[in-house]
């Protein structure tokens, strides 16, 4: 008989451009609040919904982002779409780690702005067919402490149970969407690419090896990001 237990893994897709203490306390708190044993970061190549010309080549997002986790042995990257140079879908991704890995149990981490979205990502159903999706009240946000099924879904999810921070849908095929209340912290990328442009502190918003990181290598006081 196999006992091996099934992996219980995050997946947090986004630019990382630059990560921030805010990306990493929502992966600490989702992972805690799910019982994940890692949660994977994965930089986007290309955001599908990101101006190419003005992202940070991936080689440096990806050292910002190795520099942010290394410290934590539960964190993790995956290097799948930023090694691609085509612009990255999850579906593919997805695709990807689910036929390497049939027995891992995977949650979708992402934040409830882009969630309210979901009915215009590639392929979106296949999506809760290959993963189930962990829905981070990004605060900041409207709606931010909503637990709400966006319409297109409300039709094949119904309510599952809660706990104090945690409130599950499922659908018939048994997939999760979990509905994660986390204190967090009100953090941007957009913010911090302002703060570094017009000379003003970053201190505590990074952790210090990217701050020394984007001050070293002059990300986002560059020519190109004029
Ligand atoms: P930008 O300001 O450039 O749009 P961002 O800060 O939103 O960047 P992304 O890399 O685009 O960062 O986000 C990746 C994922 O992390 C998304 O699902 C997003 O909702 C989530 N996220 C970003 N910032 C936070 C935060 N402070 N707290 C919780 N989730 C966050």
């Amino acid at each position: 008989m196999n006992t091996r237990k099934k992996e219980r893994a995050g997946l947090f897709g986004g630019t990382f451009d630059p990560v921030h203490l805010g990306h990493l306390r929502a992966a600490e708190e989702v992972r805690e609040q799910l019982s994940l044993d890692m949660v994977y970061f994965i930089p986007a190549a290309v955001p599908p919904h990101k101006d190419p010309s003005h992202t940070t080549p991936p080689r440096e997002r990806l050292d910002m982002l190795r520099l942010a986790v290394g410290d934590n042995p539960r964190f993790g990257i995956c290097d799948y779409e930023i090694k691609k140079s085509t612009a990255s879908y999850t579906v593919e991704t997805l695709r990807h780690l689910k036929g390497h890995n049939p027995d891992s149990d995977y949650y979708f981490i992402v934040g409830n702005e882009l969630f309210g979205e979901i009915e215009t990502w590639k392929e979106w159903r296949e999506l809760f067919r290959l993963s189930n999706f962990a829905v981070i009240a990004r605060p900041g946000y409207s709606g931010a402490k909503e637990a709400k099924l966006p319409l297109a879904l409300q039709n094949d999810f119904s309510y599952y149970k809660e706990n104090d921070n945690v409130k599950f849908y499922r659908d018939n095929n048994s997939g999760l969407i979990a509905f994660s209340r986390i204190k967090g912290l009100e953090i941007s990328s957009t913010e911090i690419r302002r703060c570094v442009k017009s000379g003003r502190s970053i201190k505590y918003l990074v952790p210090a090896s990217v701050e020394e990181y984007i001050l070293r290598n002059n990300i986002y006081t560059r020519r190109e990001y004029q």
